[in-house]
């Protein structure tokens, strides 16, 4: 438990350490955020001889990429029948496309570097075990069948499960991403990449040229700037803070004697359930992911490594624990990503969000579209992907809920507190209090020291809540996330919560 858990990724790849930057520097393209999003497009535009500097407020791949499935897939969930259906077959089309060529790229780049790591082929298969989803997985193969997807519909899959229905999408794949990435990194440097860790980018300055100003207060001049920081730090029309959905979800890895699965799966159900092999080192693991929410709406009180280590067991009796850990992704209103750059006097500026856990194929398509972006050269997926999009058709409902959900997180965070004293808190537990009209929330450590912050999010004000799992405060708002001494770990947020005595 805690915020320390490896990944399966994390125990095998060490990734090369960076300076913090300590003095002003001027570059043409700023990546702010070194995850797969922000080196793939930090390759892409090296490589078409640009000047590229990225800093990470941590190190890199210590986001979300270093916690992922790391499918290599365009069957992004049960998804081309409702985009059919809301936004028309051109536009499913087009998001597939984008897809496959995300896809691929992933895989032209291993060539390009003749890269010695093995990106497994394949197919990606969504199933049901229960009848009442039936429905949904007809209904996406249908779409499949309109689009010409390669695929194909069947009442049982390979998994030891008693399935009703899964739609398979063929010739998808899958990789360990840190081994990929590590391979990256070192090629961009060789081409002239500098790289700056513990470099937070707290705002930005817009004149004639674009300045990007650090937590230690240092400047960095540019004429672009990418955010790849999962969510947009930089937000001057209120653009993200009302439209990107934080939803976090857990792994269990496990090793295994080879076990043999053609597909990687995933379940229509819920909760649902992914599922995958990797090899690592020439061990085989297995990866099961799951036990999903939307950040500040958990409901649930089972303890999500247990049921997914309880899946694991059932699908895999022989393996053994290796590691379980969480992570975060965003998804937007109409569930397509925001790829592209701001809008009015802030268009040199680009940010690339949303990916709602499919940033594998996306962070690859995003750095081609803002590369393109950035040379003035057409792309197929500029409109489909623009960040000022007004969804209207499809994504009114999904507004209106998720910021109604917001509103009421500010109301109702203000006035309940948890209801435990101090003295009935065992270890690793926590509690929040009113005191002197502020509410602060209090963590006891395995050593019994008792850690004291104040309950307000530093993003926009909301009430952060525990999180039992991850011994972490998260807030239900827009998903900013803060270690139990209050240090920011992930999120929009950019200050730490306010250390509190009792
Ligand atoms: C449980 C789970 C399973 C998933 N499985 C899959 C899968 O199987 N297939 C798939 O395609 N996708 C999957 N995803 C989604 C995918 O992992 C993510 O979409 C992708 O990793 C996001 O990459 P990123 O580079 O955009 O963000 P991140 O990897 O989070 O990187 C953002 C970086 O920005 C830095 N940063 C943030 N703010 C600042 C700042 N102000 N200044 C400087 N740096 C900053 C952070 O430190 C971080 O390193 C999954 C996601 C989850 C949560």
């Amino acid at each position: 438990m805690g915020v320390d858990q490896n990944s399966i990724w994390n125990l095998h790849n060490k990734l090369p350490s960076f300076p913090t930057l300590n003095k002003n520097e001027q570059t043409e393209v700023l990546i702010v955020g070194g995850g797969i999003t922000g080196l793939l497009t930090a390759y892409e535009l090296i490589n078409i001889g640009l000047k590229v500097m990225v800093i990470d407020a941590s190190t890199l791949c210590s986001g979300t990429t270093g916690r992922t499935t790391a499918k290599i897939s365009a069957q992004h969930g049960i998804l081309y029948d409702s985009i059919i259906q809301s936004s028309g077959v051109e536009q499913a089309r087009q998001y597939y496309t984008a897809a496959m060529d995300g896809k691929d790229r992933i895989l032209n780049i291993l060539e390009e570097l003749k890269m010695d790591i093995d990106i497994e082929q394949k197919d990606s298969v969504i199933y049901t075990e229960y009848d009442e989803n039936i429905q949904a997985i007809e209904d996406e193969f249908r779409a499949y069948d309109t689009l010409n997807i390669p695929g194909k519909y069947t009442e049982t899959t390979e998994l030891p499960v008693e399935t009703k229905a899964a739609v398979t999408m063929f010739h998808q794949a899958q990789f360990d991403p840190l081994l990929y990435i590590k391979q990256i990194i070192d090629v961009s440097i060789k081409q002239g990449l500098e790289v700056y860790e513990h470099t937070q980018a707290i705002d930005i300055e817009h004149g004639n040229e674009i300045k990007v100003t650090t937590d230690k207060g240092h400047e960095i001049h540019c004429t672009y700037v990418v955010q790849a920081t999962h969510f947009p730090f930089f937000d001057p029309l209120g653009m993200f803070t009302t439209r990107l959905i934080p939803e976090r979800s857990f792994i269990y890895a496990g090793k295994n004697e080879n076990p043999h699965l053609k597909g990687m799966h995933l379940s229509n159900d819920t909760p649902a359930r992914s599922i995958r092999t990797a090899k690592i080192n020439n061990e085989h693991a297995i990866l099961i992911g799951g036990e999903g929410y939307v950040v500040g709406k958990n409901k649930s009180s089972a303890d999500p490594y247990k049921q997914l280590k309880q899946t694991a067991y059932t699908l895999f009796p022989d393996h053994t624990f290796i590691s379980q850990w969480s992570a975060q992704d965003y998804n937007t209103m109409d569930s397509i990503p925001y790829i592209g750059r701001l809008k009015n006097k802030y268009e040199n500026i680009f940010v690339a969000t949303g990916f709602k856990k499919w940033g594998m194929t996306t962070s690859a398509t995003a750095a081609v579209l803002i590369k393109d972006l950035i040379q003035k050269r057409q792309n197929p997926n500029e409109n489909l992907f623009s960040p000022s999009r007004f969804e209207l058709t499809s994504s009114v409902p999904t507004f209106v809920k998720q910021n109604s959900h917001v509103a009421t997180q500010l109301i109702k965070g203000k006035v309940s507190d948890e209801g435990k004293s101090i003295d009935e808190l065992k270890a690793n537990d926590a509690t929040t209090l009113f005191k002197k009209g502020k509410k602060l929330g209090v963590y006891k450590d395995e050593q019994e020291v008792v850690h004291v912050v104040d309950t307000t999010c530093t993003h926009l004000g909301c009430e952060v809540e525990w999180n039992t799992y991850d011994l972490t405060w998260d807030c239900p708002c827009h998903g900013s996330r803060y270690t139990y001494t209050g240090k920011v770990i992930e999120g929009p947020a950019k200050k730490h919560l306010k250390k509190e005595e009792l």
